[in-house]
């Protein structure tokens, strides 16, 4: 793990405007920043980045974080990721906690300084190269996608890249997969004779390469191995090149192979990445959703295609969300997409990508198709079958709905199916409010201070803590707020500190939830300031009245000491004053 130390190091010597620039154009506007939303599309500028409070909000969709929660967000990396990322732009060393993964990374300079040498070497020969260049005008591609998606040629040549490596011979060579030593010794590229295309890792890294022959040959395709820097299970060709367009549609293609997703850009399709010759990963999928609330797989209509299509829904299964979509792109046997959109044209790929089989329709078509659902003993092995997908299945609200599914189709009823497949029951009918909203109503004045309080942190030094309800959830984080800035874990203010130093813990939720709708308030401080003064008033009413009920209630039975009567009468003095 990092240290929290780190974290808060790391956020005080990066200053989050500097580092949202990087991506964002960013405007001055009075003392803050401002952007249309990487996140969401618009037209007029609704992203607001805070020097003083080192956060950013958007008003529009509701995004919001600290420089580190910025990078989570905008290049769909974890947090130690994103962390790694961070120091990595002004060269701070992660400490040594992290130990594994930083020396996996020092190791990995050198070799990424190869990938990127290689595929420059890759592009110039494509420029040299007639043949490769009428090759990729013969698919239809222009010059321009083949500029973004940094398309190169390998030449016909044995030794190739001895041109641009010197030190061809070094042990690197080999172990970053551009190099192959036979067991004489003897080295020799790897790729030769064949369009190159550059797999980048999220921050625009090349880390492997895939090689598709020119004519006929085999193997048709070939990519780099599995190196230090390449895990085919957790890359995505295409990506970086897809990543605004995946934002403003909100939804993400997912395809077999390179030739698919170069096509589909260059016909105007600009949201596709490929799974790189494996099988669809858990890893890919939660990615995927990282990026956007809707993904799509489009495999090839042939058996091998709907094979890939139901290893995608295996690995959908536990990355999948209620408030997600994932869904299966269907295309007449003869096609993959890129004969697709060559021959139907952009708009009826689009057309069909909107409206995909759902992951519940798929599953259940296919559970049925295998069942032999006019007999009895069919109709067991149906549930029987659908047990292993439904019990990994995280969105419960669709496991619910495939339970029924499952019961109707099985002539049972629903809890007789969660009986059979040893499924805790779910709520039946309204479904259970998310765990930060349970407690809302009761916390009404606890709500108001913590809107306050995150609008500026350093108000929470002067709440009363022990009037304060930790009854909510609200209640529970103004306590841990007032805690953490007493304990000087938190310099007060700086907003974007304050959301890292929860992460993860029970409090992050509800202090999201608020943060967000703090920041979309349009109240100024002066207002701001009235109430919060107003709701610690209140509270002190609030527990007057608490008190008073205690005494009367004791009165009502008769057993009010002399004290007590005395202490009640100022209580209502304080109470009426
Ligand atoms: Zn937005």
């Amino acid at each position: 793990m990092i240290p929290e130390s780190f974290i808060q190091e790391l956020l005080a010597r990066v200053d989050i405007v500097d580092v949202i620039e990087r991506y964002v154009p960013l405007r001055k506007a009075g003392a803050n920043y401002q952007a249309c939303c990487p996140f969401h599309t618009e037209k007029t500028p609704s992203f607001t980045v805070s020097p003083s409070k080192q956060f950013y909000h958007c008003f529009g969709c509701g995004a919001h974080g600290s420089a580190i929660g910025f990078i989570m967000q905008y290049c769909g990396l974890g947090f130690v990721e994103a962390v790694e990322e961070l120091a990595g732009q002004i060269g701070l060393p992660v400490p040594r906690e992290v130990s594994a993964r930083s020396q996996e990374k020092s190791r990995q300079q050198p070799l990424t300084e190869r990938m990127a040498r290689a595929a420059r070497f890759y592009r110039e020969q494509l420029k040299a190269s007639p043949k490769a260049i009428d090759y990729l005008k013969g698919r239809g591609l222009t010059g321009e996608i083949a500029a973004k998606y940094g398309l190169g040629y390998a030449p016909d040549d044995w030794q190739g890249l001895a041109r641009v490596f010197d030190d061809y011979a070094d042990a690197a060579m080999v172990e970053c997969g551009l190099v192959i030593e036979n067991e004489q010794g003897r080295r020799y590229d790897r790729f030769r004779d064949r369009i190159m295309f550059p797999i980048q890792d999220g921050r625009g890294n090349v880390i492997g390469f895939g090689g598709r022959v020119l004519g006929q040959g085999e193997p048709k395709y070939l990519n780099s191995p599995e190196t230090p820097l390449f895990r085919k299970g957790e890359e995505l060709y295409g990506l970086p090149q897809a990543r605004a367009a995946i934002r403003a549609e909100n939804r993400v293609i997912v395809v077999e192979g390179y030739m698919d997703v170069v096509a589909l850009a260059q016909f105007g399709v600009a949201n596709a990445v490929a799974t790189l010759g494996t099988a669809t990963t858990p890893v890919h999928v939660r990615k995927l959703l990282r990026l956007a609330d809707s993904v799509v797989f489009c495999f090839d209509g042939d058996a091998a295609g709907r094979k890939a299509a139901w290893r995608a829904l295996e690995a959908s299964l536990e990355a999948l969300g209620d408030d997600k979509l994932v869904g299966f792109l269907f295309l007449p046997a003869e096609h993959d997409p890129d004969s697709f959109v060559r021959t139907e044209g952009a708009e009826a790929f689009r057309r069909l990508a909107a409206q995909p089989t759902t992951l519940a329709e798929f599953l259940m078509r296919e559970l049925k198709s295998a069942s032999d659902l006019s007999t009895a003993e069919g109709r067991a092995r149906l549930v029987h079958e659908a047990k292993p997908y439904l019990t990994r299945l995280a969105a419960p609200l669709l496991r619910l709905q495939l339970v029924r599914a499952v019961a109707e189709a099985a002539a049972l009823s629903p809890s007789e199916v969660e009986a059979q497949l040893g499924l805790k029951p779910m709520p039946r009918g309204r479904p259970a409010p998310p765990k930060a909203r349970q407690r809302l109503a009761p916390a009404a004045l606890e709500r108001t201070l913590l809107l306050t309080v995150l609008r500026r942190p350093e108000r929470a030094a002067r709440l009363p803590l022990e009037l304060v309800s930790r009854d909510s959830a609200e209640g529970e984080a103004l306590c841990a707020i007032a805690a953490a800035i007493e304990q000087a874990a938190l310099p007060a203010g700086n907003l974007g500190l304050l959301l890292e130093h929860f992460r993860g813990s029970p409090h992050e939720p509800i202090i999201a939830l608020l943060v967000a709708e703090s920041e979309s308030t349009a109240s100024d401080e002066g207002e701001l300031e009235a109430v919060f003064a107003d709701a610690v008033e209140q509270l002190r009413r609030r527990d007057l009245s608490r008190q008073i009920g205690l005494l009367n209630a004791k009165a009502r039975a008769g057993t009010l000491s002399r004290e007590e009567r005395q202490r009640l009468a100022e209580l209502l003095a304080l109470k009426s004053a």
